[in-house]
């Protein structure tokens, strides 16, 4: 296939790189100048959209893609297909998959998990909004991306299952951590609070697969310095989305809107920036409740 990738910073560099590898003919463009290997840059937008079967884009956020899509839409030729990978708001994903329908282009959001070490691997978890013809054209691209795709519905679907599944994950890593922050208070080892926490009704993904204490539970950013792993600013702005979305539907999501304001607190007045979302064990450790 012949592929235009938009945006080729940390996530869609090597995603598609991984595309090239695969055989595919790929063309990118970014605003920075990046590139990645096996890929042909593009003197300028246009050219990673033209005559493009598929188009993949991987930005920062909703106000640039709704600008990229203006930029190429009207390059992309009738029954080509747009894939966006990035994490925006379900509006702007709503609003450019209507503009690439009303030029005759099939389009699918398909924001990703699975971070940088998943784009890396070819091991990302793709969740698709959109026809079942978009996504059927999207999935065998997925395949070579990733090792799961879920469509979950028509249009900006995918982008709901995300913030609402990060959501979640906010929450119960802020639950998971302020819990060990009591504990240790409490005189409890770490080590039999995730023993008990673990395998009791405490159980999370957060508890169990990427546990906040260093030393107890699977290898994770706890143990690598709270280095991320997931950043919690990404984290923030995940949860910003979610909220935006709530307020969009009038949702009441009074854990989601305690989660931002701890994280907007963490990245932007502590020392959160460029470190892991689960540095907020280490934030509560040193703090009482005044
Ligand atoms: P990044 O900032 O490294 O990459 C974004 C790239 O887009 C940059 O290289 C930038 O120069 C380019 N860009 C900006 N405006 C452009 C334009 N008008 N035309 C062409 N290129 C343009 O960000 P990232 O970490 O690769 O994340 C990309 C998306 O994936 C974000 O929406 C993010 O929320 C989401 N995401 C990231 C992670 C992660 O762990 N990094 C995980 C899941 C989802």
């Amino acid at each position: 296939m012949k592929i235009g990738f938009i945006g080729l910073g940390n996530m869609g560099a090597p995603m598609a790189a991984n595309l090239a590898k695969a055989g595919h003919s790929v063309t990118g463009f970014d605003v920075a100048g990046t590139t990645a290997k096996g890929v042909a840059q593009a003197p300028d937008i246009a050219g990673a959209a033209r005559g493009m079967d598929v188009v993949i884009t991987m930005l920062p956020n909703g106000a640039i893609l709704r600008d990229v899509a203006d930029a190429i839409i009207p390059q992309m030729r009738a029954g080509a297909t747009l894939i966006d990978c990035s994490t925006v708001d379900v509006e702007s994903a709503r609003a450019v998959a209507e503009q690439a329908h009303a030029a005759g282009l099939l389009a699918v959001d398909a924001p990703v998990s699975g971070g940088i070490g998943g784009a890396a691997g070819g091991t990302l978890t793709f969740m698709a909004g959109g026809s079942a013809n978009g996504f059927a054209a999207a999935e065998p691209l997925f395949e070579i991306m990733g090792q799961k795709a879920v469509h979950c519905g028509d249009a900006g679907a995918g982008q709901a299952a995300k913030i609402c599944n990060n959501m979640i994950l906010g929450a119960t890593m802020i639950a998971t951590c302020e819990a060990f922050a009591l504990a240790d208070k409490l005189g409890l080892d770490r080590q039999k609070m995730f023993d008990v926490a673990s395998t009791s009704s405490g159980y999370s993904w957060s508890m169990n697969a990427y546990c906040p204490a260093p030393g107890v539970g699977p290898t994770s950013p706890a143990d690598n310095d709270y280095l991320p792993g997931f950043a919690a600013e990404l984290m923030l702005k995940d949860l910003g989305l979610s909220q935006q979305a709530a307020e969009a539907v009038d949702a009441d999501t009074p854990m989601g809107a305690r989660a931002l304001e701890l994280y907007r607190a963490f990245v932007e007045d502590e020392d959160g920036r460029g470190r892991d979302f689960s540095a907020m064990l280490p934030r509560f450790e040193t703090r009482g409740r005044g």
